[in-house]
């Protein structure tokens, strides 16, 4: 029987985060990306306040006082560009009453280095092609610095993102072509920040959304966009990089960036948010974060439910040491809570991504939610987190705090 207990593949905000907890409680883990870090993963760069709750569970949010930004509003621009609406962060309920932004060749580098220094064994340049799964053992099987390798251990975590590749070899493919594309690039010198996380919808394919994230240094922000699939399964209308194009070039965002330098590429990626219908588990295995598809489909965010999802995978993974049972059928639990936790969320944003991401609504509902604060603080709550997250809102509430809140 192999020594290890767990391996972890991918070492972003989920596989870190799960690492560092399982060597918490003693388990002998090992950690392995295909890259080098620090590295960079093409993000918004954006943190709800959901995550930062997480940082500060951790114990590791002061490692970003100074590379993170802090900030206490969310603004939304409506198509028409004339519609504005500020969302200031509610007080403190189970998340703290504020956003962050932290470049991620930051974030996840700090996540990892916090894992290593509490003993997590970790092996970059190692680039995972399969695993075999067997009665006694799971092995994961790729190239360690380009040599042939295999690593045995009782149970193995999937933590590698919207890397379909290997998702797909695997079985873990995407259900279905709900998959969002989505561009940024940083600028900096950019005029006119409000100092807000700012998502805009003017100047963007529908459904879709531009946003323009201020950073810590002065005059820096994550600029980009992301579209989202029609529930008709109908093709996206451009590449990223178009609508990259388009919306920078839209006049109110042009503007904000006349005198800005960009710093790097454009960079695209895609994001997958079909966690209502992904496969989070078989014999051996736990799948974490977005690689079961845990992103919120209606704002293109996962490092939240990429953190989250390592806590919850990591209750489930010790109750399978302490009993020795690694049965798919033993994990099914752990699909229960995640189904639980997150089903009427994902259901409810998919339900607004396709009923109200188009112009008429967007204009309408921003410059109703200006009057309504409860209706504002209701969507808050739901969207980014700031509230009772676990308690589902029903449609009839919403209404009801559109019309009369
Ligand atoms: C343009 C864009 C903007 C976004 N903006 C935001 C935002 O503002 N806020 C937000 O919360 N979310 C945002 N997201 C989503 C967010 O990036 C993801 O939800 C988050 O990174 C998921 O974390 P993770 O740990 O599950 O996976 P990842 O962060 O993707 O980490 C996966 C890791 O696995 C490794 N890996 C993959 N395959 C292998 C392999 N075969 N072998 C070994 N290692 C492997 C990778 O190298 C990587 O390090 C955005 C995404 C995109 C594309």
């Amino acid at each position: 029987m192999t020594e290890r207990d767990i391996i972890i593949i991918g070492a972003g905000p989920a596989g870190s985060t799960a690492a560092r907890l399982l060597k918490q409680h003693d388990v002998n883990v090992t950690l392995v990306d295909r890259a080098s870090f620090p590295r960079d993963k093409t993000c918004g760069d954006g943190l709800t306040p959901r995550a930062v709750g997480m940082l500060e569970k951790l114990g590791v949010i002061e490692t970003f006082s100074e590379t993170g930004k802090r900030i206490e509003n969310a603004r939304v621009v409506a198509p028409n560009s004339t519609g504005i609406l500020d969302v200031p962060m509610p007080a403190p309920r189970k998340t703290p009453p504020y956003l962050y932004t932290i470049p991620r060749l930051t974030l996840d580098d700090a996540l990892l280095q916090h894992a290593i220094a509490d003993g997590v064994e970790f092996l970059d340049q190692f680039n995972v092609t399969e695993v075999n799964i067997d009665a006694d053992a799971a092995t994961v099987i790729g190239k360690h610095n380009g040599d042939p390798v295999e690593l045995t251990a009782k149970a193995v975590v999937l933590a590698v993102g919207a890397n379909m590749k290997l998702l797909k070899t695997l079985g873990f493919g995407p259900a279905d072509k709900h998959i969002v594309l989505a561009a940024r690039r940083y600028y900096k010198n950019v005029s006119g920040l409000s100092g807000n996380y700012e998502f805009r919808f003017d100047g963007v394919p529908l459904p879709g959304y531009g946003w323009v994230f201020p950073l810590a240094e002065d005059g820096m922000a994550n600029v980009g966009v992301g579209m989202f699939p029609k529930a008709d399964g109908s093709p996206l209308p451009m590449s990223s990089r178009q609508a990259f194009d388009q919306f920078v070039a839209n006049p109110a965002v042009a503007e904000m960036l006349a005198d800005a330098d960009p710093v790097g590429p454009v960079r695209g990626f895609p994001i997958r948010s079909d966690f209502l219908r992904s496969k989070t588990h078989s014999d051996r295995l736990l799948l974490i974060g977005e690689a079961i598809g845990l992103v919120n489909p209606l704002t293109g965010e996962g490092i939240d439910y990429a953190m989250e999802s390592a806590e919850i995978a990591t209750h489930h993974l010790l109750r399978a040491l302490s009993d020795n049972e690694f049965s798919k059928a033993s994990f099914a639990a752990y699909d229960a809570e995640l189904r639980e936790k997150y089903g009427w969320l994902f259901k409810f944003c998919e339900t607004v991504l396709n009923k109200a991401l188009n112009k008429t609504a967007l204009n309408t509902l921003v410059t109703v939610a200006k009057w309504k604060p409860n209706l504002k603080e209701l969507f808050s709550d739901i969207v980014l987190g700031t509230g009772d997250f676990e308690t589902p809102v029903t449609r009839r509430q919403i209404l009801k705090e559109a019309l009369w809140g």
